[in-house]
């Protein structure tokens, strides 16, 4: 049996109830989770599963083989039991910041640049974005940081569905997202910036832009031609 990724459906999913179906030495795997495990360079979540009034810490959340795989503090926990999984919300919310500002400024550096996306690694407190472009001119890259501020203010709506390959094959602007997925892949999830992006994406994001607050570049560097890098933070 495989585990529901709830987060896939809804961002927001504070709490949930589920079920042990693995547990082998710290490792638990539930019918049923919200805790996003580190994928996509995206930061994994931590919280707390309780159990028979017993509080297990979740460490981190991993992807083995397909399985989202908790690691917990302590042994305890056996198959059949019940579960409260309860995430760190303060940092799950920041991370879904973090996520959606980065589509942004990927969507921005994309339409005025014509810079392609070669990595990325999103933290809590520091996010980092590897891009592609011939020239590297530091004044643009802070005056596209800063219209990329100036879209937030206008709080477009975020919004994620999922669409059929081939539905998807048949619309101009989801062709390129359903081509770079691998073809056993039936159905397509969209993370849409209502009006600017659209990506194929199994990560939790914001549902308006005005949450992610205000973009701050932290540091610029370049490390040849692909591998422009930058870090930034997000405020409040
Ligand atoms: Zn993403």
């Amino acid at each position: 049996m495989k585990t529901k990724a709830l987060y896939l459906y809804d961002s927001y999913i504070k709490e949930f109830q589920a079920e042990v179906i693995k547990f082998e030495g710290n490792k638990v795997i539930l019918n049923q989770t919200a805790f996003y495990p580190t994928s996509g360079g995206v930061d994994h979540d931590t919280g707390k599963l309780v159990c028979n009034n017993v509080e297990y810490t979740v460490l981190d959340v991993v992807k083995e083989q397909d399985e989202i795989v908790h690691l917990i503090d302590k042994e305890g926990i056996k198959v059949g039991d019940a579960v409260q999984g309860i995430l760190d919300w303060e940092r799950r919310y920041r991370l879904m910041r973090m996520h959606t500002a980065a589509h942004l400024l990927s969507a921005v550096f994309y339409k005025e640049l014509n810079a392609l996306i070669t990595g990325n690694q999103l933290q809590v407190d520091k996010s980092r974005i590897d891009f592609s472009v011939d020239k590297f001119d530091r004044d643009l890259i802070l005056f596209l940081v800063n219209k990329a501020n100036e879209l937030i203010k206008l709080d477009s709506k975020v919004k994620v569905y999922f669409v059929n390959r081939h539905e998807a094959l048949k619309e101009p602007g989801l062709v390129k997202l359903a081509e770079a997925q691998p073809p056993e892949v039936e159905e397509i999830r969209i993370v849409e910036i209502e009006g600017i992006d659209k990506q194929a994406d199994g990560g939790p994001h914001v549902s308006h832009l005005g949450e992610i607050g205000n973009i701050e570049v932290l540091k610029l560097e370049n490390k040849g031609r692909t591998n422009r890098r930058i870090y930034f933070s997000i405020k409040p």
